[in-house]
């Protein structure tokens, strides 16, 4: 008997979990207001109250981080300096840099892109339409998010609009990636859509080229699937997906270390 996929899925409790409660409506990942790209700036003085220029505050210049500097710092130092970072412009307009969540000893790290608009507000990774989503897809694997699970993204500041960070930006955040992944040890890291593959991998080849093959990063496991903001404007490709998360799920296997018999 041959099951098509769609079929193996229900077949495997999994295909309900993925469907989406709002799917007609996947636009909600899209910025929605044109006034929330728009500049922070500091409000006019009225004509009635002149200000001296002195009280507005200047925006401080960007600064360059020390890449080795924050290879020495534990969860807190990181913690503070990513919320204080000023390194590149998507500083500007960031209500809060998002570190990342989860468990800090984690078998999973899910690599995403960077902070939209929900996260920007929640100070959480994926928290919206996407992350409802992604978390789907970690109940289909039987984890979730918090548990053996870290979720980051490869640049920490929301990119104004929703817009796909430029490599600069990345190349500037990528030192706290790095200690991430040096402080998280996870067993086996899952890159979420092409710019965590750029950041990571520094590989620009399409994602489909790259899917269920494994790559290495620092020595620890990395395999790529689509971006879970992708699969909501693509449903067809959430099949793809999964069989992109049944691969790294036995990458991670084989990562385990056999018990002994004694
Ligand atoms: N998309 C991402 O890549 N990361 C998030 O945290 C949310 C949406
Ligand atoms: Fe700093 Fe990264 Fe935010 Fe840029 S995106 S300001 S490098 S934390």
């Amino acid at each position: 008997m041959s099951l098509s996929r769609e079929q193996m899925l229900v077949e495997m409790g999994v295909a309900p979990i993925w469907v989406l409660r709002d799917a007609a409506e996947p636009a909600a990942e899209v910025e929605t207001s044109a006034a929330a790209a728009a500049p922070v700036v500091a409000e006019k003085p009225s004509a009635a109250e002149p200000q001296p220029t002195a009280r507005v505050a200047p925006v401080p210049p960007q600064q360059p981080v020390a890449a080795d500097a924050i290879a020495a710092l534990d969860w807190p130092e990181l913690s503070t300096q990513v919320a204080n970072c000023r390194a590149c412009p998507l500083c500007q307009q960031r209500k809060q840099a998002v570190l990342g969540v989860g468990d800090r000893n984690p078998d999973w790290l899910f690599i995403g892109e960077g902070p939209g608009a929900d996260e920007d507000v929640q100070g959480e990774p994926f928290v919206g339409q996407a992350g409802k989503l992604l978390d789907n897809m970690l109940a289909a694997l039987d984890i979730a998010r918090g548990n053996k699970v870290y979720i980051a993204n490869a640049v920490k500041c929301r990119p104004p609009g929703n817009r796909t960070p430029e490599a600069a930006e990345m190349a500037a955040c990528r030192p706290y990636l790095e200690r991430q992944v040096t402080l998280l040890k996870p067993k086996i890291i899952v890159l979420l859509g092409k710019a965590a593959v750029h950041a990571v991998l520094h590989d620009d080849k399409s994602l489909a080229s790259m899917r269920g093959k494994r790559f290495e990063y620092a020595g620890i496991p990395v395999v790529v699937t689509y971006h879970p903001a992708y699969l909501l404007r693509n449903l067809p490709d959430k099949s793809k997906a999964w069989e992109d998360l049944l691969f790294a799920r036995r990458v991670l296997a084989e990562q385990a270390v056999p018990e002994l018999p004694f």
